[in-house]
């Protein structure tokens, strides 16, 4: 009895190659020509290798691999691709500033994606937050400095003020006599040093007493200030006029020899006593008398220098008034 052979399965060299396409994606060498050749084989052999270029495009991330494949498992795969095109166009979305952009289609992707916009959108509006709060303290902190510096800018003009009215008379406007006795003895320390010369004329109204006494207080004042623009008007930059004390007046002169300080001092000698002022109805007239004296001749001290001309101012005093004296002569 021979035994009857089992008959070979007709569909299994086809379901191995449809294996060997799905494990390799290649169809096998050995296939049998009327299995390679038939309709069937040949439109599934065609349907794998479109799935097969489409999933490997997603995999590589490139979303436009068309499908033109209908069915079930092309539609989920098609449906994937529409939805990571969706997310992809809302993270661009994104990236240009609209953090309210959600997913609910791709369950723990969506809350991931979902979770981190609320992150992103929350960071921003912190950081908003802290900019602002920033700006408000810069210009908080420019404000205060601008009143800083306008408070100094005004501090710094009085102290300007105050310096001022520390070395200046306040009825003529002329430096005082503190200001010139800090400032002799540099004059003439920097005229020794050079080898040039400085004069000095000390000058008092005469009989004041009386012109106070007959016109008042106001007009003896009005007399002073009189004096004291004609000698600001009548001295170069460099020239210190002061109001020594009371009627009595010091101009020093740097770099002008004796007889420059002689020719100045007549020049102002006559016009005051020239000059009618105007006080009200009355008019007013006045002489003063003068006392010069030079550096190094009449001194080498300021001291000595101011004594010298207060005394030539004695003798113009005791020999008439309205007039001049020179010490060294
Ligand atoms: P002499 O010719 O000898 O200098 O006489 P005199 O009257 O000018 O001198 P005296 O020293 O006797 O008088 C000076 C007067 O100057 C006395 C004083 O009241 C006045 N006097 C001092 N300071 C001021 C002032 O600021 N304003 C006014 N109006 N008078 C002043
Ligand atoms: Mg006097
Ligand atoms: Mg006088």
């Amino acid at each position: 009895m021979t035994a009857t052979p089992i008959p070979s399965d007709p569909f299994e060299p086809a379901f191995r190659a449809i294996e060997y396409f799905l494990t390799t994606g290649n169809e096998p060498d050995d296939l049998p020509d009327d299995i390679r050749n038939s309709e069937m084989y040949k439109k599934l052999v065609a349907t794998m290798q479109e799935l097969d270029k489409f999933v490997k495009g997603m995999a590589k991330g490139d979303l436009s691999v068309p499908l033109v494949l209908k069915g079930t498992v092309a539609g989920t795969l098609k449906q994937i691709q529409a939805n990571l095109r969706h997310m992809t166009w809302q993270v661009q979305m994104i990236a240009a500033g609209d953090y309210d952009q959600r997913l609910e289609f791709m369950g723990e992707f969506s809350t991931a994606f979902n979770t981190m916009a609320e992150k992103l959108k929350e960071t921003r509006t912190n950081l908003m937050a802290e900019i602002a709060a920033r700006k408000k303290t810069e210009e908080a902190l420019i404000q205060t400095q601008d009143q800083l510096r306008a408070r100094i800018a005004e501090i710094e003009s009085l102290q300007e003020i105050l310096r001022d009215e520390a070395i200046r008379d306040a009825l003529t406007g002329l430096y005082n006599r503190r200001y010139l006795n800090e400032t002799m003895g540099r004059e003439l320390a920097r005229a020794g040093r050079s080898g040039s010369p400085v004069s000095l004329v000390m000058l008092d109204i005469d009989h004041f007493k009386k012109l106070n006494d007959t016109h008042g207080h106001e007009a003896g004042d009005l007399v002073l200030i009189t004096l004291g623009n004609l000698l600001s008007a009548g001295t170069r930059k460099s020239d210190i006029c002061c109001r020594f004390g009371g009627e009595e007046f010091v101009v020093i002169l740097p770099d002008a020899a004796i007889g420059v300080a002689i020719r100045r001092a007549e020049n102002w000698c006559q016009t005051f006593a020239s000059q009618e002022i105007a006080f009200g109805e009355e008019r007013l007239q006045a002489t003063f008398s003068g006392g010069i004296s030079s550096f190094p001749e009449d001194g080498e001290t300021a001291e000595e220098v101011l004594r010298k001309a207060d005394e030539a101012l004695y003798r113009a005093k005791a020999e008439g008034r309205n007039r001049l004296i020179v010490s060294s002569h």
